[in-house]
């Protein structure tokens, strides 16, 4: 790399991080590095966290010490990874991250290789000036020294960290090709941290995006999921439209979006971000199928018009749509069959909502996925008010108890019911009556 990097400190008194804000287990691998002779650093994200007033994730630590030396250093150390081996040190449930500082170009994933032919030099230990300029951001180079407390920066970072910008460290367009992932980190980032993305950076983007779709789609999925279930989802959405990354990441749902003239579905679309955002900041639980759900909605909607318009009959068109765009996520994203099934469970629920049958609304209240499939109903008043009675009548019905809801539906309540012509079996009577008392509970 042609990057010249120049060493500026920063001491102690210019900055603001205090070892109060460090993870004591990072603390600690800090310090026993430095004991056992090595020079060690806490780097990366937290190191741009903490500077910017956020609360790190996670602490990684760069050192020169080799994996080897460092799980001589720690019992509760583990090895990872085979091209680019890292190490991890173990603290119950936090991992502190011990990299060897390195002399490659590389993902910094840990676990994928170059492509384009070119070879990868994965485990080239090297300095500490190789190992700022192989990162990507210049925010993200920022090092911060335990023997004196002071930020180390090679790159440019600390200046750019305080005019809030994202800079790609090098020649934009030459990193992106070198791992096209970095387009997306780009935008989560800006988001997450509310930087600009610096206008060399920036320019790169619209034109190189179609290389994404050759990223490992492993990787892409997990990179989703950091776009839009870490509290950023709207800004990361806002910013996947904004630089052109929309139509690679999700071609079906941006051409939806596009045909969708009124803006309804992406009204829609917008607010369950929000939604997800929203639930992240009060630490509630956000799940990848209700969020791949709400992402291909317009896509699925789409495929399921097409379908209809065809001839198809409404509910062989909704497993086949469920279908295609699932297989296509498949594709794409390798969205996991864990969250795929429970996304169409969503999708397919939908229609269910317009019943009043006492049996049908008894099994639909016990459904597993009653909870994500109602929230989802109440998401599309967002795009049209046509379902408006069917999310009043199930908020209503969560909240009865199971004889209040037989009674408003103007039936014996179930106990007496049995006489009915496919009366359920006790068990699955049992079962649902438990289920409409528990969800009367929430
Ligand atoms: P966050 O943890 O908030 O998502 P982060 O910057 O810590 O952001 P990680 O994926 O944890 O992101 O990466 C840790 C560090 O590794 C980064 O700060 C950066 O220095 C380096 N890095 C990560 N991904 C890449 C990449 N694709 N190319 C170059 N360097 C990378
Ligand atoms: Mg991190």
């Amino acid at each position: 790399m042609t990057f010249q990097a120049e060493l500026t400190v920063i001491p102690r008194e210019q900055h603001p991080i205090s070892r109060r804000d460090i993870s004591p287990n990072a603390l600690r691998v800090l310090y026993r590095l430095r004991d056992g002779g090595y020079s060690a650093h806490l780097v990366g994200g937290a190191v741009r966290d903490l500077l910017v007033g956020q609360i790190p994730k996670d602490f990684d630590v760069a050192t020169d010490a080799t994996p080897e030396q460092v799980k001589q250093l720690f019992r509760n150390c583990r090895l990872i990874g085979r091209r680019f081996r890292l190490a991890h040190v173990v603290f119950g449930r936090e991992i502190i991250e011990v990299a060897t500082f390195r002399a490659n170009s590389d993902d910094g994933s840990g676990d994928r290789e170059m492509d384009n032919g070119r070879l990868v030099r994965d485990n080239v230990y090297g300095s500490i000036e190789e190992d700022a300029v192989r990162r990507d951001f210049t925010a993200n180079a920022l090092y911060y020294a335990i023997e004196d407390f002071s930020v180390r920066d090679y790159v440019g970072g600390y200046a750019d960290v305080l005019a809030r910008r994202l800079k790609l460290i090098g020649d934009p367009e030459q990193r992106y090709r070198e791992d096209p992932v970095r387009m997306l980190r780009a935008v989560r980032l800006a988001a997450k941290l509310q930087f600009e993305i610096e206008a060399a950076t920036a320019e790169p983007i619209a034109r190189l995006a179609p290389l994404l779709a050759e990223a490992a789609p492993a990787r892409l999925f997990e990179e989703m999921l950091k776009l839009f279930l870490s509290g950023h989802a709207v800004a990361s959405f806002e910013g996947l439209e904004r630089y052109g990354l929309l139509p690679v990441l999700l071609p079906e749902t941006a051409a939806a979006l596009a045909a969708n003239r009124s803006g309804a579905l992406r009204r829609m679309l917008v607010e369950g971000l929000r939604g997800t955002d929203v639930r992240v900041a009060g630490d509630e639980p956000v799940s990848p199928a209700f969020l791949f759900a709400l992402l291909m909605w317009p896509a699925y909607c789409r495929s399921l018009m097409g379908l209809q318009a065809q001839g198809v009959a409404l509910e062989d068109a909704q497993r086949r749509a469920a279908d295609r765009v699932t297989l296509h996520l498949l594709d794409t994203v390798a969205l996991p069959r864990r969250f795929s099934l429970p996304m169409q469970e969503i999708w397919l629920l939908q229609s269910r909502f317009s019943t009043r049958q006492r049996k049908r609304v008894m099994r639909l209240l016990a459904h597993p996925r009653f909870r994500a499939g109602y929230d989802f109903l109440a998401l599309r008043l967002f795009a049209s008010d046509e379902h408006a009675d069917d999310v009043a009548f199930w908020k209503q019905a969560q909240s009865q108890s199971g004889d209040e809801l037989s009674a408003s539906l103007g039936v014996a309540p179930p106990a007496e019911a049995s006489t009915d012509d496919d009366a359920p079996s006790k068990r699955s009577r049992r079962r649902r009556r438990r289920s409409s008392r528990s969800a009367s509970r929430e």
